[in-house]
């Protein structure tokens, strides 16, 4: 290599090493794959703000909604990394490759893991004035009804949907789809009356549920939610092996420096550490991870074993995006 040249790469490698170094000496931007004020917002605000602490800088969080979520993970695949850009998604990173053949980020190649936030279970809901009182009445009514009555999610590829689409089939019946950008505005069209049933995180439901603003016919955890112990499991009612959990995590843009990773790693380590984020997740229905999964490895492990998981039951169940 010519000397200037060489002397050329020398000196961005010692200015990139010492820009790590004095990471991060801006604010950074948390993008998020859904609408304002719902559950993966929620999720992230909380993370954002308490990350903002050990980083010493604010982590501003950036809606970026679109149908089925795929909108943030490209823009962050495609922005610099240098640690000012990261993304909060929750299980549409793994569920997204097997529903989408047009997908324009590979969750497997194109991003550094940075670690995993928290498990969040779902909630089955209805409008308050739904005529059904209980689950069995909810079947009952929804399968004479098929035609009439409609379901909300966040469009082919989010947490909602694949709770939507796991549900019809579990009953063998298909029912009107009505996509969102997030399950905000669903839950608003929801109140409304303009829609009449759908699945979401308790991070979203929790408070609709608790001053009886919907009604609701059980969760998808396995076990009764800690936070809403007098909801019955939907398994608990007859929809045998029906589970569906949703976990949120971070994710950075692959090539993001080491130590500029380690120390976004940090940050969510101390966050997920932290009491105050433990119990606000903790009344919102959530199960903060310890931070041994608050890693990398921990992160791209279970990423990787919820694609092999979700792809051959999505691929069974034929529904593609696009
Ligand atoms: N709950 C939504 C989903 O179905 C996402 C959101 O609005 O945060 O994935």
């Amino acid at each position: 290599m010519p000397l200037p040249r060489l002397f050329a790469v020398l000196s961005a490698l010692v200015a990139s090493s010492v820009g790590a170094q004095q990471y991060p000496t801006k604010p950074l931007t948390m993008l998020v794959p859904y609408a304002a004020g719902g559950p993966t917002d929620t999720v992230a605000r909380v993370v954002a703000q308490s990350m903002s602490k050990p980083l010493g800088q604010t982590v501003i969080v950036e809606n970026k909604p679109s149908a089925g979520g795929i909108l943030a993970p490209e823009q962050v695949k495609n922005s610099k990394p240098d640690g000012y850009t990261i993304l909060i998604h929750h299980i549409g990173m793994a569920t997204t490759p097997a529903l989408y053949r047009q997908l324009r980020f590979n969750p497997l190649t194109d991003f550094e893991y940075i670690g995993l936030i928290n498990d969040v279970p779902m909630t089955l809901i209805a409008r308050a004035n739904f005529p059904a009182n209980n689950f069995k009445e909810f079947l009952d009514y929804i399968k004479k009804n098929k035609d009439k009555v409609s379901y909300a999610n966040a469009g082919i590829g989010a947490a909602s949907h694949l709770c939507g689409m796991l549900f019809m089939s579990a009953i063998e019946t298909d029912i009107l789809t009505v996509p969102y950008k997030g399950t905000a505005p669903a839950m608003n069209d929801l109140l409304g009356g303009q829609v009449d049933f759908m699945c979401d995180q308790t991070t979203n439901t929790t408070s609709q549920i608790k001053s009886g603003k919907v009604k609701v016919y059980g969760v998808t955890s396995a076990t009764r939610v800690p936070s809403l112990p007098e909801i019955p499991t939907l398994q608990e009612q007859g929809l045998k092996g029906f589970e569906v959990g949703i976990w949120h995590a971070l994710y950075a843009p692959k090539g993001t420096p080491k130590p500029v990773l380690d120390k976004l790693v940090g940050a969510l380590q101390d966050s997920v550490k932290d009491e105050g984020v433990r119990k606000k997740f903790a009344d919102l229905g959530a199960t903060t991870y310890p931070p041994d999964k608050a890693t990398p490895a921990a992160l791209k492990a279970h990423l990787k074993a919820e694609i092999d998981k979700w792809t051959p039951l999505i691929k069974k169940a034929g529904v593609y995006a696009d």
